[in-house]
């Protein structure tokens, strides 16, 4: 029940009513029986200044971030946390006593979906297809995972460019056409492959980047972030071949589940969420059918 004491929480973002963040998150505030609600709230790039003032005046507790603020909001807030910067994406906001606070916890949520199905990458190199907002947490997570070396296969390297001058890189990273036979070296030897281009995402589930699965080292992981659907063009194609694989619900739930913890200083209930999370995904391809 929402009181006069219950702490407010949400998500800004521009349009906002596909969000599956409400869903989640009073999921698990449910579970663990806090005094808390989280709303959708949006919020045009025109209008972002006014509304992080007043989120602050009105002492949210924290919210998340998506597109399109996730850059824009960084010069509003009184600190960002190191990941975030490197990113130069925020997507979780925590008011510390007034003082507003930017993290990213997509890296935490990447690296949930490592750890779930036991995956080590310290001192192994790594292959990442697309260069876009999603790629660069899953770069800074790989790197804080200890991956060696990492390659992102790209239809555009030119257009690509910008990922690697932007980020602080601790390990050697090259961006080369996917359609090439530096892509294909780099497929031979590495530990991991992770989709981050939104090809085969619904409704358009035919769609797969080009891979030679022929090359493909035979023990490499294959992960798609991609969360709907659960299991992707990609993946099947993977399972095909003998890879063990992950797809992107556990991502979208730690992402939540990280955040929901620096808010509530609470242990979030998973399970909770996932299902929550996979009832209102059932509910979005119903109505998008
Ligand atoms: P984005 O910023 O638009 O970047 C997309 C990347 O994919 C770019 O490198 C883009 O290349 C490439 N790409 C797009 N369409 C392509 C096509 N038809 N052929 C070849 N390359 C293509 O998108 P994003 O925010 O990174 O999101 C990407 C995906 O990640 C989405 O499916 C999203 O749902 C998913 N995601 C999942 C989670 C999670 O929690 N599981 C979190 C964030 C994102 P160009 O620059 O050449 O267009």
């Amino acid at each position: 029940m929402i009181t006069g004491t219950s702490k407010n929480l949400g998500v800004i973002g521009y349009p906002i009513i596909h969000s599956l963040s409400p869903a989640m998150q009073n999921s698990a505030i449910d579970a663990a029986g806090l005094d808390a609600v989280y709303i959708a709230m949006e919020v045009s790039p025109e209008e972002l200044t006014a509304a992080v003032k007043g989120l602050r005046a009105t002492g949210f507790i924290g919210w998340n971030v998506t597109i399109p603020h996730k850059t824009a909001i960084i010069p509003l807030l009184d600190e960002v946390d190191e990941n975030a910067r490197a990113i130069g994406a925020v997507n979780t906001v925590v008011n510390r006593g007034g003082k507003l606070i930017g993290y990213n916890t997509d890296i935490i949520g990447f690296c949930d979906g490592l750890h779930e199905k036991g995956v080590s990458l310290k001192g192994k190199p790594a292959v990442v297809l697309g260069a876009g907002g999603a790629a660069r947490a899953v770069l800074q997570g790989l790197m804080l995972e200890g991956a060696a070396s990492i390659t992102i296969g790209v239809r555009n390297p030119q257009k690509a460019a910008s990922i690697t001058k932007d980020m602080p890189l601790k390990v050697p990273v090259q961006i080369v056409d996917w359609d090439s036979e530096d892509m294909n070296s780099a497929l031979k030897d590495t530990a991991i492959l992770v989709n981050t281009t939104p090809l085969g995402m619904a409704p358009k589930t035919e769609g797969i980047p080009p891979v030679d699965w022929g090359v493909l080292s035979p023990s490499a992981f294959v992960y798609d972030i991609i969360y709907t659907p659960a299991e992707t063009r990609f993946l099947k194609e993977a399972k095909s071949h003998g890879h063990d694989t992950q797809n992107g619900v556990p991502m979208l739930v730690g992402q939540g589940a990280a955040a929901l913890s620096m808010w509530l200083d609470t242990k979030p209930d998973r399970t909770a969420m996932r299902k929550a999370l996979e009832a209102a995904l059932l509910a979005k391809e119903k109505a998008q059918a």
